[in-house]
């Protein structure tokens, strides 16, 4: 059988591109391994008995340019928190309420003692807006050079912050406050194991696509969680008239075209006129039978949990809706996330691992059943950061018991109540918290090692004069392409690599 287009991976990205061509008359088959699409973008019920919907992987949306959300008919609504984020510090803590400026002044003042950290704040978030709008409307076009963006930036300022200098020297040199200056920095170390001062660059590059989203940087809350997002995709994907199977894993692909792949115990053939790759670059080296280059690593550790009701602060001037309203902070000061970084990078479980936190169901109750509605109950998503795969590749089981225990600790240590006292229990018994270390995602997902965007993130320019007007999605081979997460312009929630390797395939036509 021969196919216009077979993508290999069901994730968004491959729904994104299948939809795409099959509205422009392609014929097109995606082969999922798993038993549901959507990759890391799924709402799962994890805990038996429970009737919530965890977004059980990603969990938040800004990447996603409401061209492709329009174009493809997504019609999830992405709500807006007013409360950016908490971070508690001793007894007190920083609140950032994006609804109103004063609030957040006086908290800033609190902490920091002077007007000046907030006014570098506004500044630094002031540009970085400022130069949103043309990087995010570049990431669905051909390739540029790096000094066409920078002329279409056109703010040197911007430009040495983000694409110049280690973030680090940055933050130092902006910001008095160890706090605030890890709040700026946790961005840009969101599945990234990097440095402040790294010289590559890494979490200049992570930091980036973390501020542009959208043309404002803004991170939204799906309503029905992430699933809905996939739900909506494929079933656009499908009206197109793409075939989707699920429960079908490509076993090799072949440079002319041949896609090998295990349904249930059956091997199949099919043949595609191009081939797109939704898994990462070196998961597709492997199918390629090709030696696979600069393995990545995840670095996070991802914990669900359902609560009876979210737990009392430290801090009594906040409420806990506002505290978790928005990003909770949990020790990720400058300070704790490098000595943090410098111990897993010796291979140690961080002493106080530092994580961010969110609780969904408080901006979109609908993925509560109604029973666990009027009972009150929140779901908790914490992001443990500088959790790398090499940690866990003694013991996994073990490793992700002690980097819990740690993790649940450090929240603690912010807390007025232990966590485990408010973790609700399943009917048989068992308590409803799950952890995923990058091992789990990679026998999961087919994340390498667990990197959530399946490689580092890329600057979003050519980084080769052939690149130049291309999509940044091409390989060595002429019919394949990728279209997922290790693509240039991709990682994140965004439908763009989908998006470009669909234009190209267009194009080379
Ligand atoms: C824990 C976690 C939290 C995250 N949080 C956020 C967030 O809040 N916001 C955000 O924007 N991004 C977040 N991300 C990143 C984001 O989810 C990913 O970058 C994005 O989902 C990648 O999408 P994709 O379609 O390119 O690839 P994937 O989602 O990785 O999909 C690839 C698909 O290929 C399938 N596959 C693998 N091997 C085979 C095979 N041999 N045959 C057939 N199929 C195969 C996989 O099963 C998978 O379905 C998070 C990721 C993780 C893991």
């Amino acid at each position: 059988m021969t196919e216009d287009v077979v993508i290999v991976g069901g994730g968004h990205n491959g729904l994104v591109a299948a939809a795409y061509l099959a509205r422009a008359g392609r014929s097109v088959l995606v082969l999922e391994r798993r038993s549901e699409l959507g990759g890391a973008a799924v709402s799962f019920r994890a805990f038996p008995g429970i009737d919530v919907r965890l977004s059980r992987y990603s969990y938040l949306v800004s990447l996603l340019p409401a061209k492709i959300a329009a174009d493809l008919g997504i019609d999830v609504e992405l709500r807006q928190r007013h409360i950016s984020s908490y971070t508690p510090c001793g007894d007190g803590g920083l609140l950032v309420d994006t609804a109103d400026r004063d609030r957040t002044a006086r908290s800033f003042r609190k902490l920091t003692g002077s007007a000046r950290d907030f006014a570098a704040w506004e500044r630094f978030y002031d540009l970085t807006t400022r130069v949103a709008g043309p990087i995010f409307d570049s990431l669905t076009e051909p390739l540029v050079d790096r000094s066409t963006l920078e002329a279409m930036v056109a703010d040197k300022d911007a430009w040495s912050v983000l694409f110049d200098r280690p973030l680090g020297e940055t933050l130092r040199d902006w910001f008095t406050d160890d706090v605030v200056r890890g709040i700026v920095l946790t961005d840009a170390l969101i599945g990234t194991f990097a440095a402040a001062d790294d010289a590559d660059l890494t979490q200049n590059r992570c930091l980036l696509y973390h501020v542009i989203g959208r043309g404002t940087g803004q991170w939204n809350v799906p309503v029905g969680g992430m699933g809905a997002v996939t739900a909506s995709l494929a079933s656009t994907a499908q009206r197109a008239g793409a075939t989707l199977l699920t429960d079908a894993e490509v076993l090799a692909v072949s440079p002319d075209g041949e896609v090998r792949y295990r349904r249930g115990d059956a091997e199949h053939t099919v043949h595609g006129r191009h081939i797109l790759s939704n898994v990462a670059p070196t998961r597709l080296a492997d199918l390629l039978g090709e030696t696979p280059t600069e393995p990545p690593e995840g670095a996070q550790l991802k914990v669900n949990m359902v609560l009876d009701r979210l737990p009392r602060l430290r801090d009594t001037t906040v409420s806990p809706a506002d505290a978790f309203g928005g990003t909770l902070h949990v020790n990720e000061s400058f300070g704790q996330l490098e000595i943090a970084h410098r111990e897993a990078a010796a291979g140690r479980i961080p002493t106080v691992p530092p994580c961010e936190i969110y609780c969904h169901s408080l901006t979109d109750p609908s993925i509560l059943g109604e029973a666990e509605r009027s009972a009150g109950f929140q779901t908790l998503t914490l992001f443990g950061l500088h959790m790398p795969a090499r940690l866990f590749k003694g013991d996994n089981d073990i490793a992700r018991t002690e980097a819990l225990r740690a993790t649940l600790a450090s929240l603690d240590s912010v807390l007025a109540e232990p966590i485990e006292d408010r973790i609700v229990r399943a009917p048989d018994g068992a308590m409803c918290i799950e952890a995923k270390t990058p091992l789990d995602l990679e026998a999961e997902l087919g994340l390498p090692a667990g990197h959530i965007f399946h490689r580092a993130l890329q600057w979003p320019y050519a980084g080769d004069p052939v690149e130049l007007g291309r999509w940044g999605v091409e390989t060595e081979h002429d019919r394949i392409l990728l279209c997922g997460a290790g693509a240039r312009r991709g990682g994140g929630v965004s439908g763009i690599p989908g998006h470009n390797a669909a234009m190209a395939v267009l194009d080379s036509e």
